[in-house]
């Protein structure tokens, strides 16, 4: 239906914004279900973040995702924060309620709905995971509650990987960034949370002879789809797991958040997305 004066409001607020796959998977949502509402993206400078979040929390909006950069702000600027978002340090999802800001992250619950829709037990041994930012934060806090038995890091700076294991999981081992590979010994789980692999940018290698034969390799990034990450490993005959997997997961709870009810199932949103980002030629 067309969205009326009554429509119901939420959005997506970033810089840049206008590459985000959200307001299309939104939208599909909100007209499968029915929906008087509408999603936007909003391109918001880093300066004007704050101001932006306060005064929409005065509106009819229900709320906002957030992406780079503001995704420590939007914690910042909460009157009331998850214990997740807490953990983790940044929040993608803020909800309004008179006038009340709440925060929350769904990031962490987005990759673990992203393993089991492919049937992925998180916990059946070690997870090796790659980079130390803000998705390594949300991955690594989802394994540690998803019962994960033995978590590894490896980061180009270690610092920020011993920071991470500082504040996420005290008990992880670190490899350097060069010896990566040795995290791979025995592993069930091996995280993609660098931004390599993006499209134009350098492939994430890895020496995936040396894992086990049922490990699974997951990726965050999702442009490209198949990440060179996932391509070797694939080429391995390893399991894997791609960066939509997380999109998507990050969104239904937001949309729930939103709008009060569940997405359609009818929806193939993996499908929707990947037709985007693989347009046929
Ligand atoms: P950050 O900037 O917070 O972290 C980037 C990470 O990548 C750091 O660990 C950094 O290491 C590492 N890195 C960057 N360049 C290199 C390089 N040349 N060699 C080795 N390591 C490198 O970004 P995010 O954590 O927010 O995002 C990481 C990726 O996850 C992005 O591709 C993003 O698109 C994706 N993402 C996907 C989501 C999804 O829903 N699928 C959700 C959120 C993010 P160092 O500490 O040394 O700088």
């Amino acid at each position: 239906m067309k969205p009326t004066g009554a429509a119901q409001m939420a959005g997506v607020a970033g810089d840049p914004i206008a590459h985000s796959l959200s307001p299309s998977l939104m939208a599909a949502w909100i007209e499968a279900a029915g929906l008087d509402a509408i999603y936007s993206p909003f391109r918001i400078a880093r300066s004007d973040a704050e101001t932006f979040f306060r005064a929409l929390a005065r509106t009819q909006c229900a709320g906002l995702n957030v992406t780079l950069p503001h995704k420590q702000t939007a914690l910042a600027v909460a009157d009331q924060v998850s214990p997740a978002a807490r953990a983790i340090g940044a929040a993608n999802l803020l909800t309004f309620r008179d006038g009340i800001i709440h925060a929350d992250n769904t990031d962490a619950t987005g990759f673990l709905s992203a393993l089991q829709a492919r049937g992925v037990e998180p916990a059946r041994g070690p997870a090796l995971v790659l980079g130390a930012g803000g998705a390594a934060r949300a991955i690594v806090y989802a394994l540690g509650q998803a019962g994960v038995p033995e978590i590894r890091l490896s980061n180009r700076s270690r610092s920020n990987a011993a920071d991470l294991a500082r504040d996420l999981a005290p008990n992880a081992r670190i490899h350097d960034w060069d010896d990566r590979d040795q995290g791979l010994d025995g592993v069930a789980l091996v995280v993609n949370a660098t931004s390599l692999g993006l499209s134009g940018g350098s492939d994430l290698a890895m020496d995936w002879h040396r894992a086990p034969a049922d490990t699974i390799a997951a990726d965050s990034v999702y442009k490209p789809l198949q990440t060179g990450f996932l391509r070797d490993a694939a080429a391995c005959g390893l399991g894997t797991v791609d960066g939509l997997g997380m999109l998507i997961g990050q969104a239904r709870p937001s949309f729930e958040a939103f709008f009060g009810i569940s997405p359609p199932e009818r929806i193939d949103a993996h499908a929707l997305l990947q037709a985007m980002l693989e347009p046929a030629s």
